[in-house]
């Protein structure tokens, strides 16, 4: 096991230094083997509970230096400049086998000097449903954070009724966020604001080369690194616009400038498809909305730029003058992945912009005829080569399903073979999340989130079970509603 505490050396400026809480009773529930030997970790050497121990923050690996971070964010469009780690620690870094450094977080571990009037501890629902969501997104080819371990507390936690806590261990490429960008911004810390950047650069875009003094960082490289945080955000988005994901609390304090989904608290997916579809029970005028995500990333993307411009010129308008081209580019690239990444779900290879006309219509004809978004792809992807499945579709599609047809018509066995790696056969719906999550937490067996976790690894080729989990909700979840208190 390789590890290093770099994010605690930047200095106390960046975090608190502060130990978990220890819990009463630290039970190991979920342990993510492959993750695990991804990481270089012996597991095989520890018992369960030694396992247990490490990652419910009650004993701490020898080498790491458990930290809160500081960070600032916009929540809901309205600048909170304190806020930071406040029921997490990092613990410090592993260098997995492919060489990349990686964040090793507790969430649910205790309080720190950023929990505000917080308990510092999770519930075991929003745990568990934390490991559900990250794997099955990561099965689905979406850049996310992951979970190695959820370890039961044997304690409870006080919510609006007390339920079972739990801590869950996060594995994310850094913990960087926007709001950690704002965090120094707010205060006018320029200094600690370069180190930062600097330190995001080698850690994340080491392309982009720098020199070891944090002082040295040119313009040049500022941009750089702007435009290639701004870059990573146009896959993340692709991806969860290609599978019906909804993060449901895009504040700039849950945007990792990794580009991976961060923060699953209030999360959902969509199945009729509607872009005005929202779950979280305080997004009350949709602001995360499903189709809203592409433009919230554009102004998240313009928070962080913000705090950018200081290291850019001592000039204001010159540095807005260099740093605007790159939100336009940001704006052209997700505009176009948007449709190359649609044309893709209908199996169009040489993907012109006269398809615009088709991916618009098939859009328009989801929303008015409520149909099911996985499901209806799946459709098509049959449809692609299979006579039988066309009339259901046609009575839908009409007249575009021809256009459709003729559209692959040159090579539909390739078209099928592009619809069936963009469209998956199953997703994390929620109303067998919330099923699995019931069942899981009053019986303490695990067996059926298991083998839910089996289904939705292989979210592109059916599995025994694959069938017992594609199914919509009757009611389209209408009463269905997440919260972000987890
Ligand atoms: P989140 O909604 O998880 O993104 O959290 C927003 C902020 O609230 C972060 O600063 C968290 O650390 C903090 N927070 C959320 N829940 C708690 C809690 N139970 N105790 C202390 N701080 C919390
Ligand atoms: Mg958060």
């Amino acid at each position: 096991m390789q590890i290093s505490t770099q994010y605690f050396q930047l200095g106390k400026a960046f975090s608190q230094r502060t130990s978990p809480v220890p819990v009463a009773n630290p039970a190991l529930l979920l342990f993510n083997e492959a993750l695990a030997q991804e990481l270089a970790i012996p597991f095989e050497e520890y018992d369960q509970q030694s396992i247990a121990d490490f990652f419910s923050g009650n004993k701490i690996i020898k080498g790491f230096t458990p930290i809160a971070q500081a960070y600032s964010g916009h929540q809901f469009g309205h600048f909170n400049p304190q806020l930071g780690d406040g029921r997490a620690h990092l613990l410090g870094e592993l260098t997995d086998k492919t060489g990349q450094v990686r964040d090793i977080q507790l969430k649910g571990s205790g309080i720190s000097q950023f929990s505000r009037r917080g308990d510092g501890r999770c519930a075991l629902g929003p745990a568990l449903r934390e490991y559900i969501m990250s794997e099955a997104m990561y099965a689905l080819r979406v850049p996310t954070t992951r979970c190695l371990a959820v370890v039961a507390t044997g304690e409870q936690v006080y919510r609006e009724r007390a339920y079972p806590g739990a801590v869950v261990t996060r594995v994310a490429q850094s913990h960087i966020r926007v709001g950690t960008f704002q965090y120094f911004a707010a205060r006018k810390d320029t200094e600690s604001l370069k180190k930062l950047t600097h330190f995001a650069i080698k850690r994340h875009f080491p392309e982009i080369e720098v020199q070891a003094d944090a002082e040295l960082l040119s313009s040049e490289q500022v941009l750089a690194f702007f435009s290639a945080v701004a870059q990573k955000q146009v896959p993340l988005i692709m991806a969860w616009m290609r599978v019906g994901f909804i993060h449901g609390v895009m504040n700039t304090d849950n945007t990792a400038i990794s580009g991976e989904t961060i923060d699953f608290g209030p999360c959902a997916m969509m199945n009729n498809y509607h872009r005005d579809t929202v779950f979280s029970s305080i997004d009350k005028n949709g602001r995360y909305a499903f189709g809203e995500q592409m433009t919230i990333m554009q102004w998240n993307m313009t928070r962080l730029a913000e705090t950018l411009l200081p290291l850019v010129s001592d000039d204001e308008e010159k540095s807005v003058a260099l740093v605007q081209p790159l939100l336009t580019k940001l704006h052209e690239n997700l505009t176009q992945s948007y449709l190359q990444m649609m044309a893709e779900k209908l199996g169009i290879i040489d993907f012109k912009d006269d398809d615009q006309t088709l991916i618009t219509q098939l859009i328009h004809l989801l929303e008015t005829n409520e149909v099911d978004y996985t499901q209806t792809f799946v459709k098509l992807t049959d449809a692609a080569l299979n006579e039988k499945v066309h009339h259901e579709l046609r009575a839908v599609f009409g007249q575009w399903f021809e256009q459709w047809q003729s559209r692959i018509s040159a090579n539909k066995a390739a078209a099928q073979q592009l619809m069936k790696k963009s469209n998956p056969l199953v997703i994390p719906r929620n109303h067998h999340v919330e099923k699995i999550l019931a069942i899981s937490e009053e019986s303490g067996d695990l067996t059926a989130l298991h083998e839910f976790l089996t289904v939705l690894k292989s979210p592109y080729t059916a599995i025994e079970n694959t069938a017992d989990y594609q199914d919509a909700p009757a009611d389209n979840d209408e009463n269905y509603h997440t919260f972000c208190g987890t």
